[in-house]
């Protein structure tokens, strides 16, 4: 059995926002680089937080990355033989993502992927939790919960009413990004900080 008649591997990297999805993502990628392995990073083009080709954590380290406008588009490049490929911001990607990930696999290609476990109303994405199922390794990031302090394991969204941020409320739109409207903001906090309204 030649290398390449192994399937690939996943690895899912998960987490509420600022717990350090893409530091990771970038550090897993660094560390194949390398290793001499040959791979890509797939945004999707639907992320404003940066049209740019490239992914940027928060700590501000980069590293250059392929737009895509759907997940499918990423296909192109299924025959190239790339040891890896790496999607951030996974949650983004249209439903097609998971085919997408099982393709690379059954191409031998090792797929990560990077995004959030909850959306703000607790509910999880079901693209990153159908990928996660069939994984071969997760990590549960957490950031700092800015209310108390303790491990964050969720995303609090924020509006702004009358002058004061309240918890947004369950019947608002899922994808809403930070920086597009002034009157929302995002914030790290644990199971006990963390509110929506019904
Ligand atoms: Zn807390």
């Amino acid at each position: 059995m030649t290398l390449r008649d192994k399937k690939g591997k996943i690895e899912v990297v998960i987490g509420p926002m600022y717990s350090g999805k893409t530091e990771e993502l970038i550090r897993r990628v660094v560390r194949r680089t390398i290793a001499r392995q040959r791979g890509v990073i797939f945004k999707i083009s639907s992320d404003t937080r940066t049209k740019e080709e490239k992914v940027i954590s928060r700590a501000g380290t980069s590293l250059e990355a392929k737009v895509v406008d759907v997940a499918s588009d990423a296909l192109k490049y299924v025959d190239e033989g790339f040891d890896y490929v790496a999607f951030d911001e996974v949650q983004f990607f249209d439903d097609k993502i998971v085919d997408v990930v099982k393709e690379f696999v059954n191409h031998g290609t090792d797929v990560i992927v990077a995004g959030l476990n909850l959306d703000f109303r607790g509910e999880p994405f079901e693209s990153v939790m159908k990928i996660a199922a069939i994984s071969d390794e997760i990590a549960l990031l957490k950031a700092v919960c800015v209310v108390c302090g303790e491990d964050a394991t969720r995303t609090q969204r924020l509006i702004l009413k009358n002058g004061k941020w309240m918890p947004a409320s369950k019947s608002d739109p899922v994808f809403k990004v930070e920086g597009e409207d002034i009157q929302i903001k995002y914030e790290p906090r644990c199971k006990d900080c963390w509110e929506v309204e019904e």
